[in-house]
């Protein structure tokens, strides 16, 4: 997963404004931060570095930068490792001017385009899949720029949604199905395009529309110009289909965002209500019961706004019983699992006095891997809790995500193969469930053939070819 930033300006210097943006989208990306404008001499520069915003980038050096209109990108890998050549932007000066791209998505036709560009004498700097939107649109070098790029754009598949630099002006682009959010923002003359609403708070913007879905929006001088991909991805019947990810309502985005009309806080508080009220009608999906509890605790933050759901509707009081050390970020974020482990430990901590002696309701957003839940549970063990049960705010999650967000492949995916009651038992809970996938739509509120829900029903679109078990999108997930 990743966030983009841009900002155009007529008159002002935008490239702090990039800065702030960015690091309100830090959430999305702890990898990688790059900021990148088109000089005086249209040349296109970039500085970029390793790690969150602030050690990656100089503010101050930003914030003298005379530039009008810049983007950024915060990155954590989806598709090529982690390491410098694949931080964004990718920026290039190519025959018809300068182009600066950061993406936010995965491309599921990325091999094969970049085995044809090779084949065509293209010669690639990164892994990322990125890399194959600046090459389509570098070999159409007979047309202006931005005609290019929404022809390149035609012949990717998969999720993106991007802020490009053009000499023309700022482009945000949307895929055809809306994968991954992207919001047009605006203070008094300026533009600014994010990942999230979030960002616009920071730097006291307000928030204008979502880019639409298959949208490519050109803002400049002359105001603001919207073209329409092709959509030659989708078969007719399901040209107006959207297939925006569920996940991001479910964990990914933050809280205070508006995704598509619908508050990311609300729709959270929603899935808790509905998983206390889906436990408490109804012995859980693996008939291991109902918990009659003193309290209902979260696995901050993701679990939070879930848990405070959950609590409302049963009427169980919250007590924020496991603490957060908010000096470490988000733990999945890291790309290997012993620092995964190890980030949990660090980042989370249950308060012996709370949970000695009583039972619990712990509500999390999602189990991948098992790895956070495991930990976290044996830990309360270790307070002499006497009952954890373990309710998660979402379907369990049996599928990869190849549309840009980091869940391992089949295998390492605790609900794949496992039976509830196997999960229980592995993460040591008393009793375990989740809520519904209808439930989870319910409490989105958008219409359910909106909603990409891949990861929990195997439903995809677009999808990445596969070879042998292979998937052959540069994730290179197996599938088993
Ligand atoms: P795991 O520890 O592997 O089971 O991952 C689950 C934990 O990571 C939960 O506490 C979630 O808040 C968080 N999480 C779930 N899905 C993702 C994801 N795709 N990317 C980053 N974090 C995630
Ligand atoms: Fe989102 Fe899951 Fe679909 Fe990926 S597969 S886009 S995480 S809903």
């Amino acid at each position: 997963m990743c966030g983009v930033f841009g900002a155009y300006s007529a008159r002002d210097f935008v490239a702090e404004d990039v800065y702030l943006g960015l690091s309100a989208l830090q959430h999305r990306g702890q990898e990688s931060a790059g900021v990148a404008w088109i000089d005086e001499n249209r040349r296109v520069n970039v500085v970029k570095g390793m790690g969150l915003v602030h050690e990656a980038l100089s503010q101050s050096v930003l914030a003298n930068t005379p530039v009008t209109r810049a983007i950024g990108h915060v990155r954590y890998s989806t598709s090529g490792g982690s390491m410098m050549q694949n931080a964004q932007p990718i920026c290039a000066n190519y025959a018809q001017g300068p182009v600066a791209i950061a993406h936010n998505g995965n491309l599921t036709n990325f091999l094969h385009l970049r085995e044809t560009l090779e084949s065509r004498g293209a010669i690639f700097q990164s892994t990322s899949d990125t890399e194959v939107i600046l090459h389509l649109l570098a070999h159409q070098s007979r047309r202006r720029p931005l005609d290019a790029l929404l022809r390149a754009l035609s012949e990717v598949r998969g999720a993106f949604s991007l802020v490009v630099l053009l000499e023309d002006g700022l482009v945000a682009a949307r895929d055809p199905w809306g994968f991954r959010p992207l919001a047009l923002g605006r203070r008094g003359d300026n533009y600014y395009v994010s990942s999230e609403s979030c960002a616009f708070n920071l730097l006291g913007a307000s928030f204008v529309r979502d880019i639409e879905a298959g949208e490519v929006l050109l803002i400049n001088e002359r105001g603001l110009t919207s073209y329409s991909l092709p959509d030659s991805s989708k078969m007719a019947e399901n040209s107006k289909r959207r297939w925006f990810c569920s996940f991001e309502y479910v964990y990914f985005a933050r809280p205070d965002s508006v995704i598509e009309g619908i508050s990311v806080y609300r729709a959270r508080q929603e899935m808790g209500r509905l998983l206390a009220k889906s436990v408490s009608t109804e012995s859980s999906p693996s008939g291991i019961g109902v918990p009659s509890v003193d309290f209902v605790a979260s696995l901050p933050d993701s679990g939070t706004t879930a848990a405070l759901g959950y609590s409302q509707e049963s009427g169980i009081p919250f007590e924020a019983a496991v603490v957060r050390n908010r000096y470490v970020g988000r733990t999945f974020i890291q790309p290997t699992q012993k620092v995964r482990e190890l980030g949990v430990r660090i980042k989370l901590s249950p308060s012996p006095e709370l949970f000695a002696g009583r039972k619990a309701v712990l509500v999390d957003d999602s189990i991948v891997r098992g790895t956070t839940a495991g930990l976290v549970v044996s830990m309360i063990r270790e307070c002499n809790a006497s009952e954890v049960h373990l309710r998660i705010s979402s379907p369990p999650v049996r599928y990869p995500c190849f549309y840009g967000i980091d869940t391992p492949s089949n295998g390492d995916l605790a609900a794949a193969k496992n039976t509830l009651e196997d999960i229980a038992r592995t993460v040591g809970a008393d009793s375990l469930s989740y809520l519904s996938r209808e439930d989870m739509m319910k409490a989105i509120g958008l219409p359910p053939d909106s909603l990409c829900t891949a990861c929990f029903d195997g439903q995809y679109l677009d999808a990445p070819d596969v070879d042998g078990e292979r998937c052959r999108c540069s994730c290179e997930k197996i599938f088993e």
